[in-house]
């Protein structure tokens, strides 16, 4: 509607301007028109004034016999050739002469004592009109003053056509049109070039406002998807692959990292990065960053400062900006975008972006953590902080699952603490507690990264080490009971005396028992080493020979004819192995 309203009024402007100047033109020719009225007449009365001067000098001529003289010397009188026209009027109306006429037209002349200019010349005053010469037949313009002569009074009359008026009127009328034309068109021309300019510029913000909008929504569908995919991730790691695939389509070729808080909230450590390398330090302290000192956002150099963050170490050159990545309140890590040059800018849509999407990462990865330190707490024993049976169930049957496809080796290591009762029982439950703790730890210490170590409850310890055969299996169970019966714990001041531990291990595929059995072979060793005397390592193998044992047993049949034939195979192998272990464990 209001696009209707300005295309119908918008040449209003323009047709009030045209109206305007057709009323100017028309009033200022009215009134040069009566300003030359006025200029002529006053110039025609200089003329009279001079005329009268002439004649008064020429009384002779004025005699009436002599008319003809008289008419020739207005003939001849200079102004006349210029258009002008000069008669002379006796006081009763007669015109005696007159240069326009011949001394015969006088004759035929009427009176001209009705005439308003003579009228008014004869008053005494300055006689003026201006009409219609019947005679001439044209507009005159006539002034006229009385002369007295030998006591006679007379009229000199001069008047002069309007033509000559109307045509200093036209040409003034037609400068001004064109000076009226002039300025339309410079007017027009103006308006035009500035309605394109103007509707250009329109055009011109509108193609970029519509490609900031398209830009802003892109954005905003990849923050969302960002949104989403993070929140399908199971683990921090995970969140790698949806960082470097969605966070560049954001922000454009700028690298950039994520480092977490440690739980102890005195560390970080990169965890992500996208881009170039991290060019700073892996793991810093809070302190050393800027923006987490600040509580807010630091870029490393900008107008007013270059404060490069310690974190950067040597490698201060960069232009870094640290924003801190915050969740529940809580700041749980740092975006850090490092752009490779240190003078580069960082421009305002950058810096609302980055914002963005550390807010998206600070939930995402909030949540996360929390995920994973619940999952943590479900697999985990909360007095040693190993896994708890739970996991080791899930560990063992993978371990082996993965151990047979790729045929490798699995121990297992079941490890009870002798007389554990005695502690409790001498020193109360708390040094029962910690010396279970103690033994954990140990426990932690001593295997591999990728071994599992867990509680299966009270004091039964057991231990996944993935890729040991029977006899790395049985020689890091001795390891672990030789280190354990050196360990001197006291608690209070009290010394706790000898913690001791007795181990049985089985070995998948060593021990030629099918998974369902390989626990309980582990537990029957582990039985062995207790009624053998206890702190002591005995390994499935050593045993599995004695018929009795096999019967006590009562082991499951093997569900897998392909794992039986596997395990027949290896008999051979597996005795003479069995021999060495035996021999081992005597020395021992
Ligand atoms: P053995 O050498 O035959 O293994 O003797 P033991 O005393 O170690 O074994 P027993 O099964 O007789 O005793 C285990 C004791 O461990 C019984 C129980 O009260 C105690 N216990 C189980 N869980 C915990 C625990 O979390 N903390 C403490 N302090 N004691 C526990
Ligand atoms: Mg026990
Ligand atoms: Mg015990």
């Amino acid at each position: 509607m209001s696009t209707f309203v300005n295309k119908k009024w918008q040449y209003l402007p323009l047709i009030m301007l045209l109206i305007s100047m057709l009323g100017c033109l028309y009033f200022f020719n009215a009134s040069v028109n009566n300003w030359m009225t006025k200029t002529m007449i006053s110039d025609l009365n200089a003329l009279v004034s001079d005329v009268t001067y002439q004649l008064k000098k020429e009384q002779p001529i004025f005699l009436i016999s002599n008319r003809n003289k008289l008419n020739q010397y207005l003939h001849e009188y200079p102004q006349v050739a210029s258009g002008k026209r000069i008669t002379l009027i006796d006081a009763e109306g007669n015109v005696l002469a007159d240069s326009s006429l011949t001394a015969s037209e006088l004759t035929v002349l009427e009176n001209h004592s009705d005439r308003p200019e003579f009228i008014q010349a004869l008053a005494g005053k300055i006689g003026s009109s201006v009409r219609h010469s019947d005679t001439l037949n044209t507009d005159m313009i006539y002034v006229a003053r009385v002369i007295a002569i030998s006591d006679k009074q007379y009229v000199v009359r001069i008047s002069m056509p309007m033509t000559v008026l109307e045509a200093m009127s036209i040409e003034l009328l037609i400068i001004l049109l064109w000076l009226f034309a002039i300025t339309t068109t410079i007017f027009l021309g103006s308006s035009v070039l500035s309605h394109y300019r103007i509707a250009e510029q329109v055009n011109k913000e509108k193609a970029q406002q519509d490609e900031r909008i398209r830009v802003r929504t892109v954005e905003i569908e990849l923050l969302h998807r960002l949104a989403n995919l993070l929140a399908a991730c199971n683990s921090i790691q995970e969140t790698q692959k949806v960082v470097e695939d969605i966070v560049p389509r954001i922000l454009g070729k700028i690298n950039g990292s994520v480092a977490m808080m440690k739980a102890s909230r005195n560390q970080l450590s990169i965890q992500l990065d996208w881009g170039k390398p991290w060019p700073g330090s892996l793991v810093y302290e809070p302190h050393e960053c800027w923006a987490l000192r600040k509580g807010k956002y630091h870029l490393a150099n900008d107008d007013y400062h270059c404060l490069p963050c310690a974190h950067m170490g040597e490698t201060g050159d960069d232009q870094v900006l640290c924003i801190p990545l915050t969740a529940h309140g809580n700041t749980i890590g740092m975006l850090h975008l490092y752009f490779g040059d240190k003078n580069a800018i960082v421009s305002m849509t950058t810096l609302r972006s980055a914002f963005t999407v550390a807010e998206h990462l600070g939930l995402a990865l909030a949540n996360l953590s929390l995920q994973e330190k619940l999952r943590a707490q479900a697999l985990s024993d909360p007095l040693t902080g190993l896994y708890n049976r739970r996991h080791f169930e899930e560990v063992l049957d993978t371990s082996l699952t993965t151990a047979k496809s790729k045929q490798g080796y699995v121990s297992l290591l079941m490890l009870d603490i002798d007389h554990f009762k005695r502690f409790n029982d001498n020193f109360g439950h708390d040094a029962g507690d910690y010396v279970l703790k103690e033994v954990s730890s140990l426990l932690m210490n001593t295997i591999a990264e990728n071994d599992v170590a867990c509680r299966l409850g009270g004091e039964e310890l057991a231990v996944i080490a993935l890729g040991c055969d029977a006899d790395a299996g049985t020689i890091l169970a001795q390891q672990i009971c030789k280190l354990i019966s050196e360990l001197h714990l006291e608690l209070k001041g009290l010394s706790l005396g000898k913690v001791t531990v007795s181990i049985g291990v089985s070995t998948f595929p060593d021990s030629q028992v099918d998974r369902s059995n390989f626990v309980k072979i582990a537990d029957v060793a582990l039985y062995k080493a207790k009624d053998t005397g206890r702190n002591r390592v005995v390994h499935y193998n050593e045993i599995r020979q004695s018929a009795s044992l096999k019967a006590e047993l009562e082991l499951e049949p093997e569900s897998d004819q392909e794992q039986e034939s596997e395990f027949d195979s290896d008999v051979s192998n597996q005795s003479s192995t069995v021999t060495v272990l035996a021999n081992k464990n005597k020395s021992n």
